[in-house]
C-alpha cells in the first residue's frame, strides 16, 4: 500500500465505526499562549474535554500534523540520527467524547492492524498500565483482559507511570494509556533476542505505533483523582512509522513519504544517500527540516526572530548546516526540494501546491541570509587560524568558537570541522565555561511552554532546566509554582 492509501485505509476504517472525519488542525498554534506548535491529534479537541465547549461529534478521526520540537515533546536531537522521530510528523487517531470506552478502542485498534493493514499479530506488543501504589492507582486489568482476547499473555507488558499513564498538565482529564508496538527486525535477529525485551527502549527495530489513552480520571487542585464523568478515548498513531511496517522498510525515511524527497536532495546536492553515514544523517535531517518548514509556511509561521518563527528559523538554519558541512553545499539549495515535496504530499496536502512560490521564495530567502552570515563568520575564523599560525599556536581559544556559536550560529562540530581541517584544535573547557556564563544569563529570559499545554506565566513559574544540546535547541523549560 501506499503512504496515501494507508492514510485513507485508517479514515475510512473509523468512518465505518461511525467517526466523523475532520481536517488536521494547523500545525502552528495562534490563539493559545501555553502551546506553540500542535504536538499530538488531541490538542484541537482540548476544550471539548475539558467541558469547555459542546460535544459537536461523539466520534471523530483524522490525521493531524504535528511539530514535537519545544516543550515536553522536543524530539529534535533525535531527529536523522535515528530512523523513526521526526520534528513534523502525522499522527492517526480516534476520539470518543463520552461515547465508546476501553472495549471498542482496543478492538477496533486491533481489527484495523491485523485485519485491515494485515499486519502480522506475532510481531505486536502491547503495553498496559501497571499502577501506582502511592496514588492507589491499580493496573489496567479492564485493559488487559480485551487484549488478552487476541494476544498471548506474555505479550502484554505491564508499563510504568512515564510511559503508560498520560496526564494534561497538573490537574483536569488523565488516565492510563495503552500502546501498540511492532517488532519488524528479520526472523534470525528476532531469533536471537526476544522482542519482549526491547519494547520501549531504543531499538529502531521495536517501536511504538500507537498510542491508546482513556482518560477516566479528573486530577483536582489537591492532585487528588476523582472519577472522570464523561470518560474520554484518544488515540495517537505515528503515520511515518505505520507506513514503514507496511512497507516492509527498516526506516521511516525507505518509505514513500520520504524516498521522493531523499532522491531529490541527492540529485540536488549530489549525494548519494546509503554509502556514508555522516551524508545519511544529514540528508535524513534535510528530508525531515524542509517538511517541518514548508507546513509551518503554508499554516501561516514564517521563519522570524520572535518564539515560532525562532523555532522554525533555527531548525532552518540546522538543516543549512548539516547541507553545508556535510554535503558541501555553499550555495541556497533547500528551496529547489519543494516541487518535489509538493507533488509527493500534495494530495493530502493542497496547501502545499497552492503555496508553492511562496515557500520557496521564503526559504531561499532564509538560506541566502544564513549563508551570508556563515561566510562572516568563516572568515572570522580564517582570521584566527592565520593569526594563530603567525603565533605557532596550534590551539584556538575557547571563545571564539562561543562568539561562532552565539553571533554566527556555528555548532561547535562545524568550527571543530573547520579547524581540522586546517589542523587546528580548539579549547573545548573554555568553550563549555562560556556556555555555561550564558545559560546563567538566559535565566532571566522567560518561556511559557511545558507541557501538552501548560498553565505558567511569566512571574508565576519557577526555571527548571533546559532542552540544551546544540546552538539551535535552546528552549528553557519552566514549571508552575505550587
Ligand atoms: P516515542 O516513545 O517513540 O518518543 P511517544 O511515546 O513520545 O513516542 P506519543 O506521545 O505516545 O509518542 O504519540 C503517539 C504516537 O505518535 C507514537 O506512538 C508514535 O507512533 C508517534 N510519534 C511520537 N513522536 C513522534 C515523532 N517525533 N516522529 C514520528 N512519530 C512520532
Ligand atoms: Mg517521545
Ligand atoms: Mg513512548
Ligand atoms: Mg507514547
Amino acid at each position: 500500500m501506499t503512504s496515501q492509501e494507508i492514510r485513507q485505509s485508517f479514515l475510512d476504517f473509523f468512518a465505518s465505526k461511525g467517526h466523523k472525519i475532520v481536517p488536521s488542525a494547523p500545525m502552528v498554534i495562534k490563539d493559545d499562549p501555553t502551546l506553540m506548535f500542535t504536538n499530538a491529534g488531541m490538542n484541537q479537541f482540548k476544550n471539548i474535554i475539558l467541558g469547555n465547549d459542546p460535544i459537536k461529534y461523539s466520534r471523530v478521526a483524522d490525521s493531524q500534523k504535528c511539530l514535537r520540537v519545544s516543550g515536553k515533546h522536543n524530539d529534535l536531537e533525535e531527529v536523522g540520527h535515528d530512523t523513526y522521530h521526526h520534528t513534523m510528523f502525522e499522527m492517526l487517531g480516534n476520539w470518543s467524547f463520552g461515547d465508546y470506552f476501553k472495549k471498542e478502542a482496543i478492538e477496533w485498534a486491533w481489527e484495523y492492524l491485523t485485519e485491515v493493514l494485515k499486519l502480522d499479530k506475532d510481531r505486536l506488543y502491547v503495553t498496559v498500565f501497571e499502577g501506582y501504589a502511592p496514588e492507589g492507582l491499580e493496573r489496567d486489568d479492564e485493559a488487559a483482559a480485551i487484549w488478552a482476547q487476541f494476544l498471548p499473555e506474555h505479550r502484554i507488558i505491564n508499563g510504568n507511570k512515564k510511559d503508560n499513564f498520560w496526564e494534561m498538565g497538573d490537574t483536569g482529564p488523565c488516565g492510563p494509556c495503552s500502546e501498540i508496538h511492532i517488532d519488524i527486525r528479520d526472523n534470525d535477529e528476532r531469533a536471537k533476542i526476544d522482542g519482549l525485551t526491547l519494547v520501549n527502549g531504543s531499538h529502531p527495530q521495536v517501536i511504538e505505533i500507537w498510542n491508546n489513552v482513556f482518560m477516566q480520571y479528573n486530577r483536582k487542585a489537591d492532585g487528588s483523582l476523582e472519577g472522570l464523568p464523561a470518560k474520554v478515548i484518544d488515540t495517537g498513531m505515528g503515520f511515518e512509522r505505520l507506513c514503514m511496517a507496511m512497507q516492509g522498510v527498516q526506516s521511516n525515511y525507505d518509505t514513500d513519504v520520504f524516498t521522493p524527497i531523499i532522491a531529490e536532495i541527492g540529485r540536488v546536492c549530489g549525494a548519494e544517500y546509503g554509502k556514508d553515514e555522516k551524508v545519511d544523517i544529514a540528508m535524513r535531517v534535510i528530508a525531515d527540516h524542509i517538511r517541518t518548514i514548508a507546513f509551518s509556511i503554508t499554516d501561516g509561521q514564517l521563519p522570524s526572530n520572535a518564539k515560532a518563527g525562532y523555532v522554525i528559523r533555527r531548525i532552518l538554519r540546522r538543516a543549512v548546516r548539516y547541507g553545508y558541512t556535510f554535503l558541501g553545499q555553499r550555495h541556497a539549495f533547500m528551496y529547489k526540494l519543494i516541487t518535489v515535496l509538493s507533488e509527493n504530499m500534495g494530495k493530502a496536502y493542497p496547501e502545499l501546491l497552492s503555496q508553492k512560490t511562496l515557500i520557496e521564495k521564503v526559504i531561499k530567502e532564509e538560506e541566502e541570509s544564513f549563508l551570508r552570515t556563515l561566510e562572516t563568520g568563516i572568515k572570522l575564523l580564517d582570521k584566527v587560524m592565520a593569526d594563530s599560525k603567525a603565533a605557532a599556536k596550534t590551539e584556538i581559544e575557547g571563545k571564539v568558537a562561543f562568539t561562532l556559536y552565539d553571533t554566527f550560529g556555528f555548532p561547535l562540530d562545524l568550527t571543530e570541522l573547520i579547524l581540522r581541517e586546517n589542523n587546528f584544535t580548539v579549547n573545548i573547557d573554555e568553550f563549555n565555561s562560556e556556555m555555561q556564563k550564558q545559560k546563567e544569563r538566559a535565566r532571566n529570559a522567560a518561556a511559557t511552554e511545558t507541557g501538552d499545554w501548560v498553565t505558567v506565566r511569566e512571574g508565576d513559574s519557577e526555571f527548571v532546566g533546559y532542552d540544551f544540546n546544540e546552538a539551535d535547541t535552546e528552549i528553557l523549560r519552566y514549571r508552575k509554582v505550587k
